[in-house]
């Protein structure tokens, strides 16, 4: 074994699986710009009282999963980001402190930090996909946001995934149901779990989303949220559903879902693939308009936004046989040298042939022509080209398809030309 390894929950990509994520953000990138969001990009850590105020005292990521430290002895505690929203509002308010235009469309392909214990689908580095659209709270800003996560996944050609919805109401209403669920849970409090029982207590709204089976049967009787949410909360989340349903996008209302976040309120939304284990959540999101307040903005401003886990995704397009056709390219083509003397030269058409935008390779190792066209077909490139003292000296050089072992004589200034004609689909 290797001496160093890589830390506990963070893992390497090497290149034959990225070019799966590759795949996956060009499709994220072209989606969103059907729907006009642009990218933005924020530091990997940020002060620990963004995260403390944006996301909660109270949640798990705040309470024990946040990677922090002291840059300096005197300085102030800085926090590895463990999610992009707070970040992008932080970005938000400190560009636009007078509000600016009215609607902002952000997404991100982003590194997270979280100090969980790891499992299959979690780790303590990961990467989400997400997109925050801030300024609008209208009902269709919250479909468009869904829209463009649903559309991902079609694009990408997921199937059998689940989109659960909910409303979180308003903060009274979250408080008003916060007591009319530790009522209902009063007598049950000795046959809750120890997770649940501390959270009985500072967030007992968590005890709903529980993964342990005798808690899910006890809070299946449990108050609905819906019922505590006033008319105007209950409209939108009507409007909201309505425009799925036109869309054509099928959901369940679940009136357990809750987020683990306390920055979110009315619409919150949740993904899960039936092709993931334990933790089975691809995606999420919903409205989050207390958080600009909370960090400091004079006025509320309303935001929805969602966020996407890139190795979940993954995983479940592995399992749907979505990466099949994904075939890794090779270099263009290979140089095989007939001897190491005339390296330079390779060199040189190597270069020339780069120039004009063909990938090129060449054997960088000494190695036989044998043992060159074996790197050749290993690397999967499409032509071999030839040079040796002959091809030097006339100016003329063969150029071998390797899937149909055809040969040419070319002068070099003919090659980049017939190499492009080659590659057009
Ligand atoms: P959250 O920010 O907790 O709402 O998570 C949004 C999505 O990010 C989840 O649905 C997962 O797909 C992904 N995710 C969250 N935490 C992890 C983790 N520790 N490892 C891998 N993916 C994660």
């Amino acid at each position: 074994m290797a001496q160093f390894q890589a830390v506990k929950g963070a893992k390497d990509i090497f290149p034959d699986e990225i070019v799966r994520w590759h795949y996956i953000e060009g499709v994220i990138r072209s989606v969103t710009s059907l729907y006009g969001f642009s990218e933005i990009r924020t530091p990997a850590f940020e002060y620990t009282e963004l995260f403390q105020r944006g996301i909660g005292s109270t949640t798990d990521i705040v309470g024990k999963e946040m990677f922090s430290f002291l840059p300096d002895p005197n300085g102030r505690s800085i926090t590895l980001r463990p999610e992009m929203t707070a970040g992008v509002m932080r970005a938000f308010l400190q560009k636009n402190p007078g509000g600016g235009v009215p609607v902002h469309k952000l997404f991100y392909i982003a590194d997270l930090f979280r100090k969980e214990r790891p499992q299959a689908g979690r780790q303590r580095q990961f990467t989400q996909f997400g997109a925050e659209l801030i300024g609008v709270a209208n009902p269709a800003a919250v479909v468009e946001a869904v829209s463009l996560m649903m559309q991902v996944f079609d694009t990408l050609g997921l199937h059998g995934l689940r989109l659960r919805i909910n409303s979180l109401g308003d903060l009274e209403d979250r408080m008003r149901y916060r007591e009319e669920l530790r009522s209902y849970l009063e007598p049950y409090r000795n046959d809750l779990d120890e997770a649940s029982r501390e959270r009985f207590e500072k967030n007992p709204m968590r005890i709903l989303d529980s993964k342990n089976p005798a808690v899910q049967e006890i809070v299946a009787g449990a108050p609905k949220l819906l019922d505590c949410i006033k008319p105007e909360g209950r409209q939108e989340f009507e409007k909201v559903l309505g425009y799925l349903s036109d869309r054509q996008i099928a959901f369940e209302v679940d009136h357990l879902l809750v987020r683990g976040l306390d920055y979110y309120g009315h619409t919150a939304f949740e993904v899960v693939s039936p092709e993931l284990g334990a933790q089975d959540a691809i995606g999420g999101g919903g409205r989050y308009d207390a958080l600009s307040k909370e960090l400091g903005s004079s006025a509320e401003i309303p935001a929805v936004g969602f966020a996407v886990g890139m190795e979940r995704l993954i995983i479940t397009m592995e399992k749907q046989g979505l990466f099949a056709t994904l075939s890794p390219h090779g270099p263009q083509v290979f140089i095989v040298l007939q001897d190491a003397g005339l390296e330079d030269h390779a060199m040189r058409i190597a270069d020339r042939l780069r120039r004009s935008g063909i990938m090129t390779e060449t054997d960088l190792a000494g190695r036989s022509m044998k043992a060159q066209m074996r790197e050749a077909n290993r690397l999967l490139a499409g032509f071999a080209l030839f040079v040796g003292q002959d091809e030097v000296a006339s100016g003329s050089y063969t150029l071998r398809n390797l899937r149909t072992s055809e040969q040419v004589a070319l002068e070099l200034d003919a090659i980049p030309g017939v190499l492009h004609e080659s590659s057009k689909p």
